[in-house]
This record gives C-alpha cells, structure tokens and sequence, in this order.
C-alpha cells in the first residue's frame, strides 16, 4: 500500500521536470539542405545548441546551428539551417 502512495509521489514530480525541457518544441522556419525547400519546423533549443532559458524574443536564427530532422520531401533525415524564428507562433499558442 505505501509502496503505491510513493509511486504517485513520483510521477507528479516528473511531471513539471519534463514540461520546462520543451516538450512541443520552438517552431522555426528552416530550410532542408537536401531539397532546398523551407518549411516550419519543431525543434527544442538544445537541437539548435541554445540555453533553454534564453528570452525567445532575444533569439535570432543566426545564433541557432543546424540541427537534423525528418524532412517529409526526402523521407530521410537531413540537416535543417533555421532561417527564423517564429516567436510569434509561439506566443498566439500560449494564447493569454
Ligand atoms: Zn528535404
């Protein structure tokens, strides 16, 4: 029984641990070095070697490095370079 009680201690404490790693991601703008095409793209901060706590509204897709990813024109995973950030995306989905 206490066993049980110690088990959901520890998942509610996951839970916010894991939610300040970006799980959806910054959606950026990148262009796929394979095909040349550009399409919007989720990646976390980390992929593009940027602190997590960084003020997005301060992020400029120069600072960003490549980062890979499944590019559905090639069907493999290639290098994407972020050409922008799209803060305002990201804003209008936390709403408020
Ligand atoms: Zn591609």
């Amino acid at each position: 029984m206490s066993a049980n009680a110690d088990r959901d201690d520890r998942d509610l404490e996951a839970d916010p641990a894991s939610s300040t790693s970006g799980p959806v991601g910054v959606p950026v703008d990148a262009v796929c070095v394979g095909c040349g095409r550009t399409r919007v793209t989720r990646t976390s901060l980390e992929a593009m070697e940027i602190d997590p706590r960084v003020d997005l509204s301060d992020l400029d897709a120069a600072d960003c490095t490549s980062f890979k990813h499944v590019c559905r024109s090639c069907w493999a995973i290639t290098w994407r370079n972020p050409i922008a950030i799209l803060t305002g995306l990201l804003e209008s989905e936390r709403g408020e």
